[in-house]
């Protein structure tokens, strides 16, 4: 069975965020290491370190995650976005380290004014970059997301993503995050049994599903193809259950955590993570 996961705030402390999962029944919990709308952030303490790791030690959570903040753009071919991107996502990997995070998931960025080749590269010797300036010790893996592919922004095609690991000289430290929301926004169809295991086949000629390490799990307030990038509830959006029963059944996604980004609040049936994570849960054979 899939291990589900949920992003959750970590207003008022990292711990806040791991403990709310658990409440909701999540077995994984994905946050933002800081503010996601603010270039810099002041150090983490190492006692909000110790408290978020005594709450995953405590709730027994797994397969912690971090998502980069929305700011950062690698692929930019603006010098001072650049840099900006750059030191920002260093910061990214040190407090996922000192976190202890495995995994930092981000959006690949957009290309702007210059060619999707040329944005791509600028992704592959960024991350380069930033690996190389790491210190040994730290081993935090990057799972490029795929996107939705709204305007310049890179990383809709799985050619995209591969070509991203083709550039880089840190294969070893990449990974791929399928959210289902932009990969369905982006005109990929996986809603019946023929064309989800194509889209899968695809991945796996393209990219290579020992690269896939997380799912991002939402359905889709606008429809196949549409570029937008706006996540509806699972099975209240243009996806519909059936994609969901077949990757929560697949085997070879078996291992693999996948983490709920839908919107937060209260249903009539109650809270919104609590209904999605049962609307999972029953789909499962
Ligand atoms: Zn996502």
């Amino acid at each position: 069975m899939p291990y589900f996961g949920v992003h959750e705030s970590i207003s008022g402390g990292h711990e806040n965020a791991v403990y709310a999962a658990a409440a909701h029944g999540f077995a994984c919990v994905q946050i933002f290491s800081k503010n996601s709308n603010r270039w810099v952030a002041k150090p983490l303490e190492p006692k909000s370190a110790q408290k978020f790791r005594e709450a995953l030690t405590q709730t027994g959570l797994i397969a912690p995650l971090i998502h980069d903040s929305y700011l950062i753009n690698l692929a930019s071919p603006e010098a001072e976005q650049l840099e900006k991107s750059r030191a920002a996502f260093t910061d990214e990997l040190v407090r996922a380290d000192v976190l202890g995070v495995p995994n930092v998931v981000m959006h690949p960025g957009a290309a702007k004014e210059d060619t999707r080749e040329n944005g791509l590269r600028r992704v592959a010797e960024s991350l380069d970059g930033i690996f190389a300036s790491l210190p040994e010790t730290n081993r935090v893996r990057v799972l490029l997301e795929t996107t939705a592919g709204q305007g310049t922004y890179l990383g809709s095609r799985f050619e995209e993503l591969a070509q991203i690991i083709e550039f880089s000289s840190f294969k070893d430290r990449l990974g791929v995050c399928f959210d289902t929301c932009h990969a369905f926004a982006a005109g990929y169809d996986f809603g019946t049994p023929e064309k989800y295991d194509a889209v899968f086949a695809d991945f796996d000629k393209i990219i290579g599903l020992d690269r896939l390490c997380a799912f991002h799990l939402n359905d889709s307030v606008k429809g196949l193809g549409s570029k937008v990038d706006r996540h509806a509830h699972i099975g209240r959006g243009e996806l519909g259950l059936e994609p969901f029963r077949f990757i929560v059944n697949d085997p070879r996604f078996a291992d693999l955590p996948m983490y709920l980004e839908t919107p937060k609040g209260e249903t009539d049936e109650g809270d919104w993570d609590v209904v999605n994570l049962k609307t999972l849960r029953d789909l499962i054979k």
